[in-house]
């Protein structure tokens, strides 16, 4: 069923700017393979979030693999922190990496990968945890501070899956992309800073973007052809222009998805039905993730919304464990957590022009019990 507000609406640069980037293109001859356009794109990004070296990527899930791979080179197959609560991509990218998720829970509070967890699986799994793959959720900033020391004690490396994050801030003011060994974001088309497929790697460790960048093209590295392992998950040099053209105006772009947000607070303030996840609206804001008292505002929520053409959805439900490829992975401790929020969360649909109706229809259905 088409809704008349849709959960996503990318917002790309004017069709005649994308025409003037093809003509460029078509006329340099040079449609991909490290041309001028992901140069420069590259080195804006690295600007923009600060003091880190940048790889771009054809998308997340092949960056995250690339972390992976590059940080845990010549290690054994070993266990790999992920929360359960995320998005497949991360799991999946461990298991492309040749290593295997170990679940962890989530702090109900904050919808955060579990510092806690983390450390009892640390405890309790010991040598066979070869890397942490901490998750920024919903692109949101987590305490990053607390996780890099644990992964300096296990002496094992931090990976910080920040996918939906490119813009947002941490509690301590600094954008995403500069800590742990490294951060994965996606710029798909459904992330605040969009340009079709593509994804970026920062690392304060050049060398480590180097490597990333390596394994994105078959792990080719000067003239001796293949010296790593690798693939082929290279940034076309069309979606680099549109990222160009997209980081001019980003800025605005998050202020009036944070706006946006804030009118959704007020709306769930009056009627008590249920909160923001802490810290959102120092992010880039993916869309409005809201925990609910219970299952039953949330569902009843959900469908109120639906019935009303606004296109609200529930994220991370299932949460990867449940999910069939995932069943026999391994789970450190409970995920108490994990369930919880997977069955009072919904998240709704922000973007720059949202009609004003998708607050009022949240009104009624928050009021409406
Ligand atoms: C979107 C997303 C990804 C995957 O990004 P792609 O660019 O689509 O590969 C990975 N992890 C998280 C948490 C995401 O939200």
């Amino acid at each position: 069923m088409p809704f008349d507000i849709p959960f996503i609406k990318p917002v790309m640069p004017p069709p005649e700017e994308v025409a003037a980037d093809v003509s460029q293109i078509v006329s340099s001859n040079w449609y991909t393979n490290f041309g001028p356009f992901e140069r420069r794109f590259r080195e804006q990004i690295a600007a923009y979030v600060g003091e880190v070296s940048a790889a771009t990527f054809s998308n997340a899930t092949i960056g995250l693999q690339a972390a992976l791979t590059v940080m845990l080179a010549g290690k054994p197959a070993g266990l790999v922190i992920v929360p359960s609560f995320t998005f497949a991509a991360g799991p999946h990218a461990i298991r492309s990496a040749g290593h295997q998720p170990l679940f962890i829970d989530i702090d109900p509070a904050t919808l955060q990968p579990s510092a806690a967890h983390a450390r009892s699986a640390l405890n309790d799994y010991g040598d066979q945890v070869s890397a942490i793959l901490l998750c920024n959720t919903f692109g949101i900033g987590t305490s990053v501070a607390e996780w890099e020391a644990m992964a300096q004690d296990a002496g094992i490396p931090l990976i910080i899956d920040s996918a939906a994050g490119f813009g947002s801030r941490y509690p301590d003011g600094h954008r995403l992309g500069a800590r742990g060994d490294c951060e994965v974001f996606s710029f798909h088309a459904t992330k605040p800073f969009a340009i079709g497929e593509g994804g970026a790697l920062f690392s304060r460790d050049a060398e480590i973007a180097t490597r990333a960048r390596e394994f994105s093209n078959f792990g080719f590295s000067g003239l001796q052809g293949a010296t790593a392992a690798g693939t082929n998950g290279k940034l076309q040099e069309i979606n680099a222009a549109i990222g160009i053209r997209q980081l001019s105006r980003f800025d605005a772009v998050i202020e009036s998805r944070r706006g946006v947000l804030e009118s959704y607070r007020q709306v769930l303030e009056s009627t008590g039905a249920g909160g923001l996840v802490p810290n959102a609206d120092q992010s880039s804001v993916c869309f409005a993730s809201v925990v609910f008292v219970d299952r039953d505002t949330r569902d009843h929520v959900v469908t109120s919304l639906r019935d009303q053409g606004i296109e609200a959805r529930v994220y991370y439900a299932p949460p990867v464990h449940e999910q069939p490829t995932f069943a026999d992975a391994a789970i450190a401790g409970d995920l108490h957590g994990t369930a919880l929020i997977s069955s009072r969360i919904a998240c709704l649909p922000v973007y720059e022009d949202l009609p004003a109706r998708a607050l009022s229809a949240l009104e009624l259905a928050t009021l409406k019990q």
